[in-house]
């Protein structure tokens, strides 16, 4: 493979916000997103199996096609690998014989752009209705709730900062109708509604998980408890027409408990390769393969850790730290001003962190177009990490939390870039 891994210097500097739109920003330097974007992708695959469906994010789903270079095809299979960032698969391709073919294609050796923040529940849901955080209301791995005026935690939409559950095998019912707070149609409802068929093949336990009914709903979910299982179901599905989704989640779990740079994460890797060409070999011949991830990984330093509970030029002024540790949302106490806070975290993290207040952001377009309902959850503040530093709340993070070898979430390439891989079986 040709392509050049920049140094990791570079990969964990902050890179301009990324745009939402169906331009190809290819040819201008230092853009990214529009239509190589996470979003984009299933806009681009329902014009590539002749159903084109646009969203309020992406009018001109054949743009996005075009720009992401997907053949027409009667059926497509989507992977989406969780965490599996385009510079953390170009590191390790030597383990990964399938992915190293791919990558080989000149059409390939691109990355594309996921959301900010770049994380697993906003991803998930501009991905799957195909428009942007500020249009899903999905902001954040915790965010405000303005109704009950509480921090909820948006993996099982459960209040972020209740005492953990004494048996963790009963599931906690959700706090909020996951369909009250992600109201924008899937692009798998928007394509079932034509009558194509849309299947998708997970966990058994993910089935209807709050997170799949706000991100992912309208498929034929098909459930399967080993990963062989799920590629063979995916393949199977795409005999006939239409649109199938396969979810693989190990590298982000295993990044999250070990380190990307783990050899558990490079076994893991493995694994998923090999399971990926299982799909290439098992698929009908013609469909149409498109490789993606949710986000990147960083590996952290805990020399650049700041606990924000021990430093009361942080915790001034502030109720509640949403987020993530790598990309925070602040929610100023009632009477406070954003500006002043900003200003006082600005002087304490320097380099190692990008702070705007919530005007500045949206000014940015951080969360691409923003419906006035979903501004009150996004934080007054929003501050994202540079380098390998992480931002954590020993006040109410536990112990593993504030410790996790590897985090994703801020606005450094590392995290940014993920691979929109194409194959044709
Ligand atoms: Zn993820």
């Amino acid at each position: 493979m040709t392509v050049e891994t920049p140094d990791m210097d570079e990969l964990l500097r902050l890179i301009p916000t990324v745009t939402y739109g169906d331009n190809n920003p290819s040819q201008s330097v230092g853009v990214r997103g529009g239509a190589l974007h996470l979003s984009a992708v299933l806009p681009a695959l329902s014009s590539a199996i002749g159903h084109p469906t646009a969203t309020p994010v992406h009018a001109d789903p054949q743009a996005c096609q075009r720009a992401l270079g997907f053949p027409d095809v009667t059926s497509a299979i989507v992977v989406l690998v969780d965490g599996l960032g385009y510079w953390n698969l170009a590191m390790r391709l030597g383990h990964a014989p399938y992915l190293r073919s791919l990558m080989n294609d000149t059409a390939n050796q691109r990355p594309i752009a996921t959301c900010a923040p770049s994380t697993t529940v906003a991803a998930m849901a501009a991905f799957g209705t195909g428009t942007c955080p500020g249009l899903t209301g999905m902001a954040g791995y915790t965010q405000l709730e303005p109704a009950s005026h509480t921090l909820i935690q948006l993996i099982q939409f459960k209040d972020a900062l209740a005492p953990k559950p004494v048996n963790p095998h009963i599931p906690v019912p959700p706090m909020i109708n996951p369909l009250d707070l992600q109201r924008e149609p899937t692009m798998f409802e928007r394509l079932a509604a034509q009558h194509v068929r849309v299947t998708s093949s997970g966990l058994p336990k993910f089935a209807g998980s709050p997170l799949t009914e706000a991100a992912l709903r309208g498929s034929d979910y098909q459930g399967n408890v080993t990963p062989r299982d799920r590629v063979l179901a995916a393949a199977r599905a795409a005999r006939t027409p239409g649109l199938t989704y396969l979810y693989i989640r190990d590298a982000d779990k295993v990044g999250h408990n070990y380190g990307w740079d783990s050899e558990h994460w490079v076994a893991a890797f493995e694994h998923i390769d090999a399971q990926l060409a299982l799909l290439h070999r098992s698929a009908p011949k013609g469909t149409l393969i498109v490789i993606v991830a949710d986000h990147g990984m960083v590996q952290t330093d805990m020399s650049q850790r700041v606990d924000i509970a021990e430093d009361p030029q942080l915790t001034q002024g502030v109720e509640f730290v949403g987020g993530e540790p790598r990309s925070l949302m602040l929610y100023v106490k009632a009477g406070e001003n954003p500006e002043d806070i900003a200003t006082r975290w600005r002087d304490r993290l320097g380099e190692t962190a990008l702070v705007r207040t919530q005007a500045q952001a949206l000014n940015d377009g951080l969360f691409g177009p923003m419906d006035e309902r979903i501004k009150p959850m996004i934080g007054d503040v929003i501050v994202q990490a540079a380098g390998a530093a992480t931002f954590v709340d020993s006040r109410t993070q536990n112990d593993k939390a504030t410790h996790l070898p590897s985090v994703h979430g801020s606005q450094t390439q590392l995290e940014m870039d993920i691979p929109c891989l194409i194959d044709v079986a």
